[in-house]
């Protein structure tokens, strides 16, 4: 839709307006007053509904930012606890940081409403972090001093995004760029006549500390896009893990200058692994891919969007995520492209089944033609025990090794496996089942994770997000300790158990401490997640009892595994094989072509057989650099 139609439609519905503009995907209306919009949900319906677009209402005659704080301060009762009050002048907003954002919004948003009214300012609220946190920090300073920048950019989307569709695509192809017959690396390009989008964009997590140098192995085919990197219209986001955002900084560098779409959850968890990633990289004496500033140069580029919110990306593609269940903001993609030309769904990474931090996989969709889904635990074995068998096993084992004078050292991805561990123990301890007496250390970027779940109760399941929002949130529980001290002091002091970042014992802190730990046979190692084919943590499992790894001084040491070692399965953030089965079962509509992706090459494979066998519906298993016509 051309700026002038759009001017044209709102004069019919609203009479008065100062002006319109495009900003991304939404549609901006200047008016005197922007609570007559915001407070007439008829008209505002009518407005979204008309103009097929998200409206945002805003103001010319904003109030002086000192006069607007003493009204807002005004107007929010204390109990409130508002941290800090941001202006963003160019987007007439204004961001109200507090401990409770629900006593900000008030009883049916009765105090925003207030706020728009007396200063002409939208209020925006946030939630103060319970726990410190740098990343928070820096996305959101970074968000702020960047408000000329994001408006400019905002304006550019809008421009591309309503630019009338010159001759309507008839096709829709696929280009598999990397995480097929693997895990690692996701990426894959949707392509039109008139659009390229790209979903995920990752890398390998092995050989665990990647440069430059290993591009071959462990990065996204994008050469073989056949076009430029800025030609790309959008980078669509399915969730923080590194294989699916590790290289999006990359594109940036490299000429990518447009918006990448994600949950907001993902927004936090990729700053905190991306600048994580960059320090691991050249602490290893290895030159990262791309630098700090390629991150910050991403992050002003994301665009947020909440599940169910329907988006267009491009003039003939509409964007949608659905809750995965597989971490914070984790997504399913459903991309609708022209018009009803073709459906696709992206799984990403999903948990149909329970978990203690997240509603299940959602199954419903308006309409599916081609579906993408991950197989991780797609093999014939992969069948995992109950949920409450795994637990208790956990527990017991945590149990009798810190009673007999041993520490349990569990390696973990900082994001996700951590907190749903935490949410673990802090319910068993604190029903007084499997108790016992010995501190539980967080090393890692463990305890920034959870602080970003801290601010995102609404992602949450529902009796988890009550506790966060009454401040008895399992992450605050004084059992869990960050570790201050010396690692090695941690562990000659014995009696503890040890949660450490680095889950496959590639590297970070868990390494460290398997060195410290390795040779008493009062200690205990414990796997609940996934354990890459070439990682060490696949070694040990398979039965390696003997490992070199180097020491203190850099130099090859020999390490006997004394230690008990135990696999717990059943807490996987993924879906086992009869649940990917129950998914794919379940889905509505049924999809017509199932594509299956991200999974070691024999697991994919016998996944698919089985989705044939059980659907009839034509199931394949594309390779890498494998080019597929949808439609
Ligand atoms: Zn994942």
């Amino acid at each position: 839709m051309e700026l002038e139609e759009v001017e044209e439609i709102v004069k019919k519905i609203l009479g008065n307006f100062k002006k319109v503009e495009f900003e991304g995907s939404d549609i901006v209306i200047y008016v005197d007053n922007p609570n007559v919009i915001y407070s007439n949900e008829a008209l505002l319906k009518q407005l979204a509904t008309t103009l097929k677009k998200k409206i945002i209402a805003r103001s010319l005659n904003l109030k002086k930012e000192e006069e607007t704080k003493e009204e807002i301060l005004k107007i929010i009762p204390k109990e409130a606890g508002v941290k800090n009050i941001t202006f963003q002048e160019k987007f007439g907003e204004v961001y109200i940081e507090a401990l409770k954002p629900g006593l900000v919004i008030g009883k049916k948003g009765l105090n925003l409403r207030e706020i728009i009214e007396r200063t002409g300012w939208v209020p925006k609220p946030i939630r103060t972090p319970v726990i410190n946190s740098e990343t928070i920090n820096i996305v959101r300073s970074l968000f702020f001093k960047t408000q000329k920048e994001r408006k400019r950019f905002l304006a550019e989307v809008g421009k591309k995004i309503n630019r009338k569709i010159q001759e309507k695509s008839e096709h829709v192809k696929v280009i598999a760029l990397g995480g097929f017959r693997q895990v690692g690396r996701s990426c894959l390009l949707v392509q039109t006549k008139n659009s390229k989008i790209l979903i995920d964009c990752g890398i390998s997590p092995e050989p665990g500390v990647l440069g430059i140098e290993e591009a071959e192995k462990a990065f996204p085919y994008l050469n073989s896009l056949g076009f430029p990197l800025e030609e790309i219209d959008a980078v669509v986001v399915s969730h923080a893990h590194m294989d699916h955002i590790g290289f999006i900084p990359y594109l940036f560098a490299y000429g990518y200058d447009g918006p990448v779409y994600a949950t907001p959850p993902t927004k936090e968890l990729a700053a905190l692994l991306l600048l994580d990633y960059i320090n691991v990289v050249e602490k290893s004496g290895h030159k990262p891919p791309y630098s700090s500033k390629d991150v910050k140069k991403m992050l002003t580029h994301f665009i947020t969007r909440e599940y169910g919110e329907v988006t267009d990306i491009t003039n003939e593609i509409k964007l949608t995520f659905h809750n995965a269940g597989h971490i914070l903001g984790s997504a399913m993609v459903h991309l609708h492209i022209g018009e009803g030309l073709h459906n696709l769904v992206y799984t990403g990474d999903i948990k149909y089944g329970f978990s203690r931090l997240f509603e299940t996989a959602e199954t419903k969709f308006p309409r599916i033609d081609s579906l993408f889904i991950e197989s991780t635990y797609g093999g014939k074995q992969d069948i995992m025990p109950k949920r409450h068998e795994a637990e208790i096993r956990l527990m017991r084992r945590i149990k009798e090794t810190i009673e007999s004078g041993g520490s349990v050292l569990i390696p973990l991805f900082s994001v996700g496996r951590s907190q749903e561990i935490m949410v673990v123990i802090d319910e068993y301890i604190k029903n007084k089942n499997y108790e016992f007496n010995a501190p539980v250390y967080l090393d890692g970027m463990i305890l920034e994770a959870s602080a970003i779940h801290t601010i995102y109760p609404e992602y949450l399941k529902e009796g988890l997000q009550r506790k966060v929002l009454n401040n008895r949130s399992p992450f605050e529980n004084p059992i869990f300790e960050i570790v201050k001290k010396d690692k090695k002091e941690i562990v000659e002091n014995g009696s503890s158990v040890i949660l450490a970042s680095g889950g496959m014992l590639n590297g970070g802190t868990s390494l460290e401490y398997l060195k410290l730990m390795a040779e008493n046979p009062k200690n205990l190692l414990v796997f609940v997640g996934y354990n890459s084919p070439t990682s060490l943590g696949r070694k040990i499992q398979n039965g390696a009892r003997e490992v070199a790894l180097l020491d203190d001084e850099g130099k090859l040491k020999k390490y006997n595994l004394n230690m008990q070692v135990e696999t717990i399965e059943g807490f996987s953030g993924h879906s086992d094989r009869v649940q990917l089965l129950n998914f794919v079962q379940n889905l509505q509509p049924k999809p017509k072509k199932i594509f299956v992706m991200h999974g070691e090459e024999e697991k994919s494979i016998q996944l698919a057989q089985a989705i044939r066998n059980i659907t009839r519906i034509q199931t394949t298993v594309p390779n890498n650099l494998d080019i597929v016509e949808l439609c």
